[in-house]
């Protein structure tokens, strides 16, 4: 294993808003700054492939200083002792060592499996729009979008733009909440006027609650979607299925290190302070909450890293706003009861290890469970079948072991020569 040692005053791991927005405060404020991503570029999930996008513009432009190391395409794994991580590159692994840490590591897409889910073309509607970004053509192509939260809409917009033809949107919550949501909106204007933006990229396209995919088919590849359309059955052919249940932070680097949780995300105080001395968290892990909450808890944690406490105060009552804003997600795209009967017997919902669902009701815990199939040891580690679990059966991961993400053999030999 090569390797490479670098020390900063202020390391931030993750390089979307939240973690933008962190290493801006905290370089402004003098620190030497490393920010670490795994994408090949700044921007999250929002400002993917986006070095245009005109709202990231001024935080890229903020990082553009002395003193900020820019470490896109690493991917941290590995806390050998405190003070010190290791991230993976294309080539090697780097040491990284921090006075201060901040997590902004940030939330990923939450799937349900259902008879078909596994089919080529069923994508994540994020990871769909992922790819779309990254080159697929989407032109021409028949999507059904489906799922829950404000992302089916955003990701439903994009490939029409892109030339897909939507065949149909299916939101899961039902009409009386996303009626109070709207109403709820009038708090918000930005998110009023986002909302219209939306729905204006989307004319003609039908919009439906309470409804979700019950099956996928098609020979090889996905073909038709079977979806429950306010308790009725319909069948509708598509080229793609872009689904996804709203989101799941990111936690297992938190968890590594130590950190404590609230309920399902990161417990911090009111300067984004974690549970470990010295390390900070911000965005998505700490509350699912959209772009503005993850930029200004990024500022409060860049700034507090940085001993800036007066002025991070200055910034918690935009904080306090963008939350209110996060409890009504979380309200509004809750997950259905229903949800949990999508899963036939034979349905696979760890698709790494092929364990059917009927193999998974035999246990009890989720740790019996992996022992007994392998549910969640293979290579996305139950990122992908974790959450699922979780709302199906109620099982929790009992531990983080690192690495936190697969790595090379060679990055894992590595580690062992150096102790
Ligand atoms: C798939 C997806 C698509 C989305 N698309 C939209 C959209 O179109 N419009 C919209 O309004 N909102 C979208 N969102 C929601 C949006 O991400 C949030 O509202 C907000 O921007 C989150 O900011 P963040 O900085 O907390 O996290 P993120 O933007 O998720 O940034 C976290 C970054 O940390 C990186 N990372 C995580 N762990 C590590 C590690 N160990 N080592 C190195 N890097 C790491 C991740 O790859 C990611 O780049 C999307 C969310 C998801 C999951």
């Amino acid at each position: 294993m090569s390797s490479s040692n670098q020390r900063f005053d202020v390391l931030v791991i993750g390089g979307g808003p939240a973690g933008m927005a962190a290493a801006a405060r905290a370089a402004e404020s003098g620190a030497q700054v490393g920010i670490v991503d795994d994408n090949l570029a700044l921007g999250g999930q929002i400002w993917r492939g986006g070095e245009h996008v005109a709202e990231a513009l001024p935080w890229r432009e903020r990082l553009q200083r002395p003193g900020v190391s820019l470490l896109c395409g690493m991917r941290v794994f590995h806390q050998p002792q405190a003070g010190v991580l290791l991230a993976e590159g294309n080539e090697d692994v780097s040491e990284l060592r921090y006075r201060k840490l901040i997590l902004a590591t940030g939330a990923r897409e939450r799937f349900l499996p259902f008879p078909g889910w596994t089919l080529p073309n069923v994508m994540g509607a994020g990871g769909l729009q992922a790819m779309v970004k990254s080159g697929l053509l989407i032109r021409g192509k028949r999507v059904v979008v489906a799922g829950s939260g404000p992302l089916l809409l955003a990701v439903a917009a994009y490939l029409r733009e892109q030339g897909a033809e939507i065949r149909l949107v299916c939101e899961q919550a039902p009409w009386s909440r996303l009626t109070k949501f709207a109403a709820a909106l009038a708090g918000f204007p930005a998110k009023i006027r986002q909302a219209f933006t939306l729905r204006k990229k989307l004319p003609g396209v039908h919009f439906t609650a309470n409804s979700w995919p019950v099956a996928a088919s098609g020979k090889g590849k996905l073909e038709f979607v079977t979806v429950s359309r306010g308790g009725l059955l319909e069948t509708i052919a598509c080229d793609y299925l872009a689904c996804g249940f709203h989101l799941v932070p990111n936690v297992e680097l938190p968890l590594l290190l130590g950190c404590a949780m609230d309920g399902e995300f990161v417990q911090v105080d009111d300067f984004q302070r974690t549970t470990k001395t010295g390390v900070f968290c911000a965005g998505e892990p700490t509350g699912i909450g959209g772009v503005e909450l993850a930029l200004v808890e990024g500022q409060i944690a860049g700034l507090a890293a940085c001993g800036k406490e007066p002025e991070a105060r200055e910034l918690f009552g935009q904080r306090r706003k963008a939350r209110r804003f996060a409890h009504l997600l979380e309200k509004t795209f809750r997950l259905r009861p229903e949800l949990r009967n999508l899963p036939q017997p034979e349905t696979l919902v760890c698709r790494c290890e092929d364990v059917a669902y009927k193999r998974l009701r035999q246990h009890t815990s989720w740790r019996r469970a992996k022992l007994h199939t392998r549910c969640g040891m293979g290579s996305c580690q139950g990122r992908v079948c974790g959450p699922a679990v979780h709302f199906l059966l109620n099982w929790k991961p009992e531990s983080v072991r690192p690495p936190v993400f697969p790595v090379r053999v060679e990055s894992l030999a590595g580690i062992a020569e150096t102790g």
